[in-house]
């Protein structure tokens, strides 16, 4: 099913082709990165100037609007809208730091966590009310 990213803040649209693409920095250093819209993918496509080493911790930002994407549900991750094909939207929360697979979608109705570091965010509260936990894909 197709999924469109959205900026939280704006809406535009961060996957007008087939990646997701969000500007990113880190202590100084900052470029545009692609992502996966694929949950579970972790590649990352990275310019020369941003080269991504494991445990960098990434300030994503709109590229659109230039607004911080960190999650409001825990500082370790960023944020940004989904919709599917099918009218179904939601949030989807994801790992900042590089090489620490983590993304989690929120719809009204479910969390589906992604990642083999998603336990470390098993307390979460992403609903604010109670977390319901689904089988991975
Ligand atoms: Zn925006």
């Amino acid at each position: 099913m197709k999924r469109i990213y959205f900026c939280p803040t704006c809406g535009a649209t961060l996957n007008p082709n087939v990646k997701i693409i969000l500007a990113a920095s880190r202590e100084g250093a900052r470029g545009l990165l692609l992502f996966s819209p694929q949950p579970g993918n972790y590649e990352v496509i990275a310019p020369d100037e941003l080269p991504l080493r494991p445990g960098d911790r990434l300030d994503f930002r709109c590229p659109v609007c230039g607004k911080s994407l960190d999650s409001r549900a825990n500082e370790n991750l960023a944020e940004l809208g989904f919709r599917l094909s099918n009218g179904t939207e939601g949030r989807v929360h994801f790992a900042r730091r590089y090489g620490e697979h983590a993304t989690f979608y929120i719809t009204k109705e479910e969390v589906r966590s992604y990642g083999e570091n998603a336990d470390a965010y098993s307390n979460l509260n992403f609903f604010g009310a109670g977390t319901v936990e689904t089988p991975q894909e």
